[in-house]
């Protein structure tokens, strides 16, 4: 069999300690899971069932210089703890759900505020303000039998040396088996997708020429400059 036009390359990421590739399926993002960042967006942190957007598998970037996209003004990276999957479900169990993570890494869940808060504001979709062409900027992963599974460790994301964002995945409203166990009862899991398990407070833009260093401790800073 042949297929009708090329087929496409299949976005992947890097791995720690070997030359094979993760490749990236689905990307599923967590909202509001840091209560501070909640709050600081006009909402109330009280636990209430996590809620999910998506981005397109192939905005997984592993470049480090990333072109500012078109259609906003107000670029915001968001500091995030990754989680990669090697295998999925349905209503996965929660004492199955560590099982399904592959990996860490640290991503950047790239967001149009401007674009989503009209979104917000007129009760359209997020999908476009969420996914500019290489929506999740990703650092290499680290496989769980090399780091552990990551419940606690410091996050920093500074721009151009300055701290914009601090937190702890400690502090994570739903941790990753809760997502995992949640996800699972809305939509099947499959290998290959990745989670984005939501950011701290002090999100804002960046400019061209911005160097952005995204941290979680125990993995690879990922690094990036704005062009
Ligand atoms: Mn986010």
């Amino acid at each position: 069999m042949t297929y009708a036009i090329p087929l496409w390359d299949t976005p992947s990421l890097p791995i720690a300690g070997t030359d094979d590739l993760f490749p990236v399926n689905r990307i599923f993002c967590v909202g509001r899971n840091y209560a501070a960042h909640a709050r600081e967006m006009g909402h109330d942190p009280d636990r209430e069932p996590p809620f999910f957007f998506t981005k397109f598998g192939d905005g997984a970037f592993t470049g480090s210089e990333y072109p500012y996209p078109s259609a906003t003004e107000d670029m915001h990276p968001e500091c995030e703890m990754i989680v990669a999957l090697s295998k999925g479900g349905a209503d996965i169990p929660e004492s199955d759900a560590e099982d399904c993570v592959f990996g860490y890494g640290v991503g950047f869940d790239m967001t149009r505020r401007d674009m989503q808060q009209i979104a917000k504001d007129m009760g359209r979709p997020w999908a476009l303000s969420k996914g500019p062409d290489f929506a999740a900027p990703c650092s290499i992963l680290h496989r769980v039998s090399e780091v552990g599974h990551i419940n606690e460790a410091g996050l920093l994301f500074t721009v151009n040396g300055e701290i914009r964002q601090e937190g702890n995945v400690n502090q994570m409203i739903w941790s990753t088996a809760e997502m995992i166990v949640y996800l699972s009862t809305l939509i099947t899991l499959k290998a290959g997708d990745i989670i984005m398990t939501g950011t701290p407070a002090g999100v804002s833009a960046v400019v061209k020429g911005d160097k952005l260093i995204g941290h979680v401790d125990g993995l690879t800073d990922l690094e990036l400059t704005i062009v």
